[in-house]
């Protein structure tokens, strides 16, 4: 092929000096998406990120499964009343798209879109929920999407339509809202982290940055390589504030009427889906975490010979080989005819796929295939008799190779400052989190929004929960100089 075929079939900027066109770049050069059906906001989902999304979906659904919850699937369509219901807590409206017409007549109250699953859900729970053997009472909702109209759009961080899974629970009291958010951070660490190698910090959000609805936030919080958090999921502990609203309540072991308390949970689905790019992938493309991949390893055949007889062996071989270990990983073989090997080589980098098998002439005659992982550049040979052994060893160094850089990227783009001064320095050059030492997540709205203004958009993004980290002895707030006892960290945001 071509030297400057291949060029454009490649990226044309490195992640380093223009992530944001690498990252417009990397989407439709690997396939995720289509950015041209004409409605903004709204993106066609391509084979490749559903094959991806439906594995991510599966995962957090058999993650909760095991946690007890069960599916529902509400209408896209809320009453208007129960929507506003929420408008005291959620502010929710400004976004919201609401129909008023059905054909040519106009509907007597007008029917919103859902922008998420609160006002739809609780009016049903105020029915259902009637005592207390009945709690914990875990549901979620998965493969949907919900409705914003977003003004500024971007391809897997925000949209006016884009994919979400809620969970929404009922409990007899905070105790056990508290245990299940932690049980919602355990089942992150093992998904994003353990599995996909997405660093993150949970976070409680400050007050004056949660959901209006919830006594408090939790999110998880990664960064993108431009040094800006993304926000890949949040939990809301709703307290008793929605259970009041819809008349949510049960009675307790006594007889008493009991308004139920609430949290929900939503992993962002579009959010991970952008982490996921953004880290791991480099200037050749994608680079998928091995239980993500929609093909852990694909096989390509290098048939470059005029000998049909000896091609058809070599075709045979790879069959073989397909067969033998697909028992093991989802495998692809990449017969198509009209592709030279260079093409399915930067093909399948481009798409992440984590291991290569090629084989050619010279591989048959030695009885072996040659193996590439797509973290490195060197390739290695393995003997027909040792594939299964050897391919287990490549797939979790490739692993670790992820896990690695991961860690090493977040750690790197973490930093320390005591000072306002320090704070301005790091967010103007560096970007990233920076930990400071602050007054306090309940009342320091003021020394906020002054770091705020200081830094052209950089948040106090939260304390660690649930252990926060305790500062020295003497330490203050860079902006008030009050006793600051606890770090949060601070960083510009999507
Ligand atoms: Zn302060």
């Amino acid at each position: 092929m071509a030297k400057n075929n291949e060029k454009e079939i490649g990226i044309t900027v490195t992640k380093k000096d223009n992530f944001s066109e690498w990252f417009s770049q990397v989407v439709i050069k690997a396939e995720l998406v289509d950015i041209r059906y004409g409605v903004q906001g709204c993106i066609v989902h391509m084979p490749w990120a559903m094959k991806i999304i439906r594995l991510i979906y599966t995962k957090i659904e058999e993650k909760v499964e095991e946690d007890e919850h069960d599916p529902f699937l509400f209408p896209t369509l809320i009453k208007q009343e129960n929507l506003l219901k929420e408008e005291e807590h959620a502010g929710f409206t400004p976004e919201v798209f609401w129909i008023t017409k059905g054909g040519n007549t106009t509907l007597e109250e007008p029917l919103a879109l859902r922008p998420t699953g609160e006002t739809q859900i609780y009016p049903m729970y105020s029915l259902w929920l009637r005592n207390h053997n009945q709690l914990p009472f875990k549901r979620y909702q998965s493969r949907h999407t919900v409705f914003r109209n977003e003004m500024t759009t971007r391809p897997f961080l925000r949209g006016r339509e884009f994919l979400f899974f809620e969970t929404h629970n009922m409990y007899k009291n905070h105790d056990d809202t508290l245990i299940q958010i932690k049980k919602d951070l355990e089942m992150m660490k093992e998904l994003f982290w353990d599995e996909w190698k997405i660093p993150f910090k949970f976070f409680v959000r400050p007050q004056w940055d949660k959901f209006l609805g919830a006594d408090n936030t939790y999110v998880t919080d990664t960064l993108m390589p431009d040094g800006k958090r993304n926000q890949m999921s949040s939990t809301h502990d709703l307290g008793i504030n929605f259970a009041k609203a819809f008349n949510i309540k049960f009675k307790d072991e006594n007889q008493k009427e009991k308004f139920a308390h609430q949290s929900c949970w939503g992993p962002g689905i579009w959010r991970l889906m952008a982490g996921l790019i953004a880290i791991h992938g480099d200037d050749q493309g994608l680079i998928l975490p091995f239980s993500l991949a929609p093909y852990q390893i694909v096989i390509v055949p290098i048939t470059f010979s005029k000998n049909q007889e000896l091609n058809e062996k070599i075709i045979n071989k790879c069959i073989e080989i397909k067969k033998q270990l697909s028992n093991l990983y989802r495998v692809h073989l990449d017969l198509r005819d009209e592709k030279s090997p260079g093409f399915k080589f930067n093909d399948w980098e481009m798409k992440g796929v984590p291991i290569r098998i090629e084989l050619g002439p010279k591989d048959l005659e030695n009885n072996q295939i040659t193996i590439s992982r797509r973290t490195i550049k060197e390739k290695s040979q393995i003997n027909f008799d040792d594939i299964i052994n050897k391919i287990n060893l490549e797939t979790k160094k490739f692993q670790k190779e992820i896990e690695t850089r991961s860690t090493e990227y977040f750690a790197d783009n973490t930093r320390n400052a005591t000072t306002l001064e320090e704070i301005k320095k790091i967010i103007s050059t560096f970007r990233g989190f920076v930990k400071i030492p602050f007054c306090s997540i309940e009342t320091g709205e003021e020394c906020a929004n002054l770091i705020k203004a200081e830094t052209q958009g950089a948040y106090v993004c939260g304390e660690e929960w649930p252990n926060s980290e305790d500062t020295p002895k003497g330490s203050l707030c860079p902006v008030c100089g009050k006793s600051a006892k606890k770090y949060v960290y601070i960083a510009k945001s999507y």
